[in-house]
């Protein structure tokens, strides 16, 4: 855990969140802000700040993360097929427009158009 980090606060429950999903290594819930009409976070539970980060021993993690993206959006009202589905984004570092330093991966779905910041959106 890092101090002063929202995320790591959220895994430790010492913040609130609307979880979705939970096991030993992820944790899904809601942005507290969404951009969509399904906007969920993915996070790992440990503190990795960003993608920037990520070496060869963090695949079983990632793969999992990755693996788990269709089953979160189509369980949180994303439709599916050609007419429906999802976009994923992992904002990394300043340029990549990241605010949480606290690696998170978003899904965002559901009929457009969708609002908001547009590096998330456009
Ligand atoms: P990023 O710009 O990729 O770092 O996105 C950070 C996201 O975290 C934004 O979409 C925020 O709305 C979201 N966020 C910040 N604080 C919270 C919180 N306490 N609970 C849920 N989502 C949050
Ligand atoms: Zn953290």
């Amino acid at each position: 855990m890092s101090e002063n980090c929202i995320f790591c606060k959220i895994v430790a429950n010492e913040l609130p969140s609307k979880k979705v999903y939970e096991d030993d290594d992820l944790l899904a819930f809601l942005d507290i802000s969404p951009l969509a009409p399904v906007h969920i976070l993915v996070i790992p539970k440990h503190h990795i700040v960003s993608l920037q980060d990520v070496t060869d021993s963090d695949q079983p993690w990632l793969g999992k993360m990755m693996a788990l993206v269709p089953k979160l959006a189509a369980e949180n009202g994303c439709e599916p097929g050609p007419d429906g589905g999802f976009r994923i984004v992992v904002n990394s570092g300043q340029h990549g427009g990241q605010e949480v330093d606290h690696l998170h991966l978003h899904i965002l779905g559901g009929p457009r158009p969708w609002s908001g910041r547009a590096s998330l959106t456009a």
